[in-house]
């Protein structure tokens, strides 16, 4: 089976990867010259599926009006002038409910999971080299309500079967000894050993060479143009170079410009661009430093520890297609940084980088079929793309082979969204993308 992967970020790569080993002939066309250019650059580094869960959770609409206000609010919005923003987080609301916010954690914990356990099995079996670490994260509040919600949350855990434990201040540093010194500043955390971490590029770009060693077939600085619709499939895939492709399937995994190529082919996926911060620093002193992923629940940011840097990432805007990098942002990553590492980097170091995460309003990503025949989507992984890609890139391979997926993912599917469930493909049409 001939398939065309669009996309080399790292949900395309890990797709073509397993399509690959199911023996199918893949190509992934990418437009631009390396893997992992775009919102798998440099993001927070965290494989973490006990952290799996959806932004649109209890109590965020009355904490967003709070955010509005504070100058180093995780949360930004700024009218893009498109019904399809106010669309997107009208949804994003309808999702705040206790039940809600249950059944799409446990879908993308269910997912994670197993992503989890796959990216292993990667590792050891082909020797992965990412500065990978398996050594938990620690979410660590910093007041008595995040503590309460971090109870609630433990127990959604215990009944998914993710090993957890909450733990008191003074037991923080048995697991990141550098949290000693400001341990005054928090009143707990919550630990999820199993979780990993590590340089998503690294992972990315070095699937990708042992993809193409296999046989994948990488076309970078190409870009897909169209995709032409003849009874109800996908008949041609049109580069921009002049070239034509006629493959038996199709997967979408073109991050956040899924939606402009699913549009015009009657497909209407609910995917925002949701931008983020990353700041890469490099270590002055390791032994300050955490040793594994620190998340401060009070601004939603990471800090993850690789080798020789420490990687902070967070925050999202909803402002459209926008990378431009606001130097505020950039400070409030600093500012936690110095907060709760004093003397691990120093503060006038470090490369600043936005990506835009491809986000449903729901949290969990599309991987499955689509009603046209030869066309599947593994998009919209949003704030945890890498920690969901291999298992995503697992089961959609399974579907485009026919096969039954090792875990349930009816929930993955584009049909959860009452207003796009079947929608009818063109007779004949081709889609442009509209955002580069
Ligand atoms: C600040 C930040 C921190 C994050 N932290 C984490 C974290 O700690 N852990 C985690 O698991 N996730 C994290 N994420 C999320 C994760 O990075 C994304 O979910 C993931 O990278 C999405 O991967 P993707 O392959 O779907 O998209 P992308 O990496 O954006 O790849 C899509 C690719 O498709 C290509 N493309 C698009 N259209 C076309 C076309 N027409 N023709 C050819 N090529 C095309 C693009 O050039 C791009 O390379 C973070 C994200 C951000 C922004």
């Amino acid at each position: 089976m001939n398939v065309i992967v669009i996309g080399a970020g790292v949900v395309g790569v890990s797709t073509a990867w397993y399509l690959r080993q199911a023996g199918c002939d893949v190509t992934v066309v990418e437009r631009h010259a390396a893997p992992a250019e775009e919102a798998s650059y440099a993001n927070a580094g965290q494989i973490s599926p006990g952290y799996a869960a959806p932004w649109a959770a209890p109590g965020v609409p009355l904490k967003a009006i709070k955010w509005l206000l504070s100058r180093h609010a995780p949360l930004r919005i700024r009218p893009d002038h498109s019904l399809f923003q106010l669309s997107w987080m009208a949804r994003m609301l309808a999702n705040c409910t206790p039940t809600a916010y249950a059944r799409n954690k446990s879908r993308m914990v269910a997912l994670a999971e197993y992503s989890r356990d796959e990216l292993r099995r990667l590792r050891h079996t082909l020797g992965l080299q990412y500065e990978a670490r398996s050594l938990g994260t620690l979410q660590v509040l910093r007041t008595a309500p995040q503590l309460a919600a971090a109870r609630r949350d433990a127990d959604l855990l215990a009944g998914l079967g993710v090993p957890h434990a909450l733990l008191g201040v003074d037991e923080l540093a048995e697991v990141e000894p550098a949290l000693a010194r400001v341990a005054h500043k928090l009143v707990g955390a919550l630990h999820l050993p199993n979780d990993e971490t590590g340089d998503c590029r690294l992972f990315t770009e070095r699937l990708a060479q042992h993809a193409a060693a296999a046989g994948v077939v990488f076309r970078y600085l190409t870009e897909v143009e169209q995709l032409v619709v003849t009874q109800g499939r996908i008949r041609e895939v049109l580069l921009d170079d002049g070239e034509v492709f006629t493959p038996d399937a199709v997967v979408l995994a073109a991050g956040c410009t899924s939606r402009a190529l699913a549009r015009e082919l009657g497909l209407s996926l609910p995917i925002y661009p949701v931008k983020g911060y990353s700041l890469t620093l490099p270590l002055a002193d390791p032994q300050s430093a955490p040793r594994s992923t620190v998340l401060d629940e009070t601004y939603k940011i990471a800090l993850t520890r690789f080798d020789a840097r420490l990687r902070v990432g967070g925050m999202a805007e909803l402002a459209g297609y926008d990378h431009a990098l606001d130097p505020r942002r950039v400070a409030t990553l600093r500012m936690v940084a110095g907060d709760l590492f004093p003397d691990a980097t120093d503060p006038q170091q470090g490369q600043a980088w936005t990506g835009l995460r491809p986000m449903t309003p729901d949290g969990a990503p599309l991987v499955c079929g689509t009603p046209l025949r030869n066309l599947f989507l593994n998009t919209g992984h949003g704030t945890l793309g890498w920690t969901m890609a291999c298992g995503s890139a697992h089961v959609l391979a399974d579907l485009v082979l026919g096969r039954a997926p090792q875990i349930d993912v009816s929930g993955l599917s584009l049909t959860r969204y009452r207003r796009t469930p079947q929608a009818v493909p063109q007779p004949q049409g081709g889609s442009r993308p509209a955002h580069a």
